[in-house]
């Protein structure tokens, strides 16, 4: 029986492998070429780009890396390729979410063992195979099998998902109709082969067929040919060896034009992601040299943005965790990416074919549209799901900055905002209150005064000191200070906005305007260290005043004072029986991947009980205010903070924690939508720490 087997091998091994050898050795050529023109035509699209793409710099960045703006992007490689690795083989990010997560891992990890198994048992067949064949030929083989299995049942979970599940993120398209067929088509053929070998050879379950278990399986269909079926099923045989080898070429060819292209433009776009400025910074404009701001026409979009539009395997995971599309807004990231893309693929429909700028759709108002790009509250929860690491944000910043200072179209209260930034230094339009008036009778110190020694300056910021609510959360820090001890100062009446509405809304002039002559006050008080109440005052300091020449160590409120508890110098007591979810603010956590501290204050006040909202840490849901839409109206059925707050009643809590001026207005505004502002409270953790620690009638400690 065995040697039946070997002789069938041979048969293939003399007959019908040195014919496909040649096959593919002739239309090799043919396919390169193919599959070279679709490499070239992507190369070219991605030196439209306003920044040079070419070999001769990416040369120079890995040889010289120190030197040119393309060393910008390369920097660091260990941290690209660690990512690179782990996401494509061990799939962190994929698997954050089970089904598409393990389905993807099981295509993915099956393909690398079923061509790793075969290149082997390729080399054993033109190497010297003996008879019996080696040990690990027949290892490969069964590898190749087991790596089949995993593609036979991730590829039946895709089927299932896509055309029975119908997830409404996902959108189908011939192309992925035609992959997955093709795919199974592929195997089928693949085993359909090794079944006619096994069934011509007469083997039944011994030690050979229990390698190959899968042609095993196959080659019962075959039996049910009549008689003496060997050259019959020998044609058989050739046509469908042939056949599948085709199948693979023509895979290979049709990847470089359709989403099988993420095959490799994933890797790359992962590997090429952006690492010179920490996540929380936008791109800086030169406001002396740009010879205009913003983007306004594709090939404005550096080389780097345009191959994200590339690699975006419309995989729908930005979508499903964006809070404006979730809250019914036209804005979806997904379509946001996929419609530039389709832009410039009408723009350039093959390479050396431009189009003429006045037979263009307009990118930013009929290509993309307004109404969409202002939908943006950049919460940047697009970015933390997306696979492949492509970044939606500074892209719609990028279109806004066109809009608003080359065209000057802003929604009408934005615009109020902005004004009242330039004019005031704060966007809170008919405040009653001064910038101190939350400090009366606290004792608190100014910079101007003289504050001495201190630790670090409190930044109160606009909404904190200007909004009513707010300020009993500025007077809560004051007091936690104060009774800890701690030596601190504000500025006052000097304080001025960060710039972190200007800056989202795309108005890069004031921010830079507001943000240098912060810098000058900070630098006069010779401030090295700052607390902020506010995370998006928080991120902007940062993050975004080192690229201004501020440095400055930055901390947020809920950090300093999980400090102030570890170190025994805040006592926190009991809040009897209150159940208390933490909302994390996307510029805290997502941004500057503060998490912890605001949870570990929670910890430590006895009596509560804490729980986690469905989406929570990495996964936060917007409150609706980041981005400029604290002051952008919003219709009332499409509001993101009333999305938020079904999450909060769902949790069955007393109070939802905030620690951030934003989410606590967005909250209560919400929760007084829904009716349920007596059941459900909205407090900034401060809050709850001094009722916690006792200190609510306390005024003033150690300022005095
Ligand atoms: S940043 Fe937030 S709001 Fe903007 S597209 Fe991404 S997920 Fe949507
Ligand atoms: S941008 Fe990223 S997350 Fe969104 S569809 Fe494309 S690949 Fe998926």
């Amino acid at each position: 029986m065995q040697e039946l087997f070997w002789e069938s091998q041979l048969r293939f091994i003399h007959d019908i492998f040195p014919p496909i050898l040649i096959g593919t050795a002739v239309f090799l050529f043919l396919f390169a070429a193919l599959f070279g023109f679709s490499l070239y035509r992507l190369y070219w699209l991605s030196r439209l780009g306003k920044e040079d793409f070419g070999w001769v710099q990416v040369w120079k960045a890995v040889t010289r890396p120190q030197i040119g703006k393309w060393s910008r992007q390369l920097g660091d490689i260990g941290t690209r390729l660690k990512t690179t690795l782990g996401v494509a083989f061990a799939h962190i990010r994929t698997l954050s979410e089970a089904y598409p997560g393990w389905m993807h891992f099981l295509i993915f990890w099956g393909a690398l063992l079923l061509i790793g198994g075969k290149i082997v048992r390729l080399f054993s067949y033109t190497g010297e195979i003996t008879d019996p064949p080696q040990a690990i030929w027949l290892y490969a083989s069964l590898i190749s099998e087991i790596g089949a299995m995993f593609i036979f049942i991730g590829g039946g979970l895709a089927i299932y998902r896509r055309y029975v599940l119908k997830p409404p993120r996902l959108d189908t398209k011939p192309d992925d109709t035609l992959i997955l067929g093709w795919v199974f088509l592929i195997l089928i053929t693949g085993f359909m082969a090794k079944g006619f070998r096994i069934a011509t050879s007469e083997v039944r379950p011994t030690d050979w067929a229990m390698w190959s278990p899968l042609g095993y399986a196959f080659s019962h269909l075959f039996l049910i040919f009549p008689g003496n079926l060997e050259n019959y099923v020998l044609v058989w045989h050739r046509a469908i060896i042939h056949t599948a080898t085709a199948l693979v070429l023509a895979a290979y060819v049709f990847a470089g034009r359709s989403r099988l292209q993420h095959l490799w433009l994933a890797p790359i776009n992962i590997f090429l992601r952006t690492l010179r400025r920490p996540k929380g910074a936008l791109e800086p404009i030169d406001l002396e040299q740009a010879e205009k701001y913003g983007v306004s026409k594709i090939e404005d979009f550096s080389w780097k943005k345009l191959l994200d539009l590339e690699a975006c395997v419309r995989c729908g995971r930005c979508q499903d965790n964006c809070p404006a599309w979730l809250s019914g807004k036209k804005l979806s990231p997904k379509k946001v990416i996929q419609d530039l893309k389709t832009h410039l693929h009408e723009t350039y429909p093959t390479p050396f074919a431009i189009k003429p700028l006045e037979n263009r759709r307009d990118m930013v108002t009929e290509a993309v549209t307004e109404e969409v790009l202002w939908d943006c509250t950049t919460c940047r929860a697009c970015q933390q799901a997306c696979p492949i690491y492509i970044e939606h944000v500074d892209k719609i910043v990028d279109m806004r900055r066109h809009l608003v200072l080359e065209e000057s179209k802003f929604p009408e209260t934005l615009q109020d905002a902005l004004k009242g930034l330039g004019t005031r230094g704060h966007p809170w339009r008919g405040t009653k209150l001064t910038r101190t008036d939350w400090m009366k009778d606290l004792g608190v110190k100014t910079m101007a005064e003289g504050a001495g020694d201190i630790e670090f300056l409190y930044w109160v910021g606009c909404t904190a000191a200007l909004d009513e609510r707010n300020t009993k959360v500025a007077v809560a820090i004051a007091k936690i200070l104060q009774a800890a001890g701690v030596n601190f100062a504000v500025l006052g009446e000097e304080e001025s906005c960060c710039g972190d509405p200007a800056r989202r809304s795309g108005d890069e002039y004031l921010f830079q305007t507001l943000c240098q002559r912060n810098i000058e006050v900070l630098k006069s008080y010779n401030v090295k260290k700052i607390m902020t109440a506010c995370p998006h005052g928080l991120n902007t300091f940062r993050n975004e005043y080192p690229q201004f020449g501020g440095n400055f160590e930055v901390v947020h409120h809920t950090q300093v004072i999980a400090d102030l508890i570890r170190q025994g110098k805040l006592k926190l007591d009991k809040l009897d029986g209150l159940a208390i979810a933490y909302h994390d603010s996307c510029y805290l956590g997502r941004y500057n991947d503060i998490y912890q501290e605001p949870r570990e204050i929670l910890e430590h006040t006895k009596g509560v009980r804490k729980v986690e909202l469905s989406r929570c840490r990495e996964r936060s849901f917007c409150c609706g205010a980041g981005g400029g839409h604290m002051w952008l109206e919003e219709p009332p059925d499409k509001r993101v903070n009333a999305r938020r707050v079904e999450e909060v009643i769902q949790a069955k809590v007393d109070v939802v924690a905030t620690a951030c001026p934003y989410c606590l207005i967005m909250f209560e505004d919400a929760l007084k939508a829904k009716n349920v502002e007596e059941t459900i409270k909205a407090r900034d953790i401060s809050e709850l720490v001094i009722e916690a620690a006792g200190l609510k009638e306390v005024p003033r400690a150690s300022q005095e």
